[in-house]
């Protein structure tokens, strides 16, 4: 049984990372999303509740996509579970510069245990990115492209709890 972990913040989860999610549970018997704070980007769109909610719900019928949040290092939540690598979407060059660099942390910190595999998202998602749909979403434009239509409902929700508050 081969079990991979794919950690991010998801923060939304977009068509990108379904994408990537789709094309490891093809590879792979098991793919765990891991929801992770990232230091990095403090204060997120949806609190980390919301996303796991968020991503069990669109994968409620697949039974080899499991969901977790955690803290901490992804290489020890791999450990952890018993994931035999870590999973990665790539995009970009400028994505490279920075995948390539924390898969050598990640096996350094977890003493060879833990490589990373890089998946490429099909063309049609290369320029999709968290980010770009919450700028999207800010412009009030469609974000349908982007997003699954449950992401896209949960964020209209979101942002207008935001606008009331
Ligand atoms: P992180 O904060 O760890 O970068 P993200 O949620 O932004 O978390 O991304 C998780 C992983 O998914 C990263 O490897 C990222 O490069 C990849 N990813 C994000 N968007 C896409 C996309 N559109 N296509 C392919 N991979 C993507």
């Amino acid at each position: 049984m081969t079990r991979v972990l794919y950690p991010g913040s998801f923060d939304p989860i977009t068509k990108g990372h379904m994408n990537i999610v789709e094309q490891a549970s093809e590879l792979f018997d098991e793919v765990i999303i891991a929801i992770l704070q990232n230091p990095l980007k403090k204060s997120g769109f949806f609190t980390i509740e919301e996303r796991v909610a968020i991503v069990k719900e669109l994968y409620q019928r697949m039974n080899n996509i499991r969901v977790i949040s955690g803290s901490g290092a992804a290489v020890d939540i791999a450990i952890l579970n018993d994931c035999k690598a870590i999973i990665r979407g790539l995009r970009s060059l400028s994505d490279y510069d920075y995948e390539v660099q924390l898969q050598q942390i990640n096996k350094e910190i977890s003493n060879n245990q833990i490589n990373t595999i890089c998946l490429f998202a099909d063309k049609e998602y290369q320029f999709v990115s968290s980010s770009t749909v919450k700028e999207v979403l800010g412009l009030d434009k469609d974000i349908s492209r982007y997003v699954d239509p449950l992401v896209q409902e949960r964020m209209l929700t979101k942002r207008r709890s935001f606008n009331n508050e």
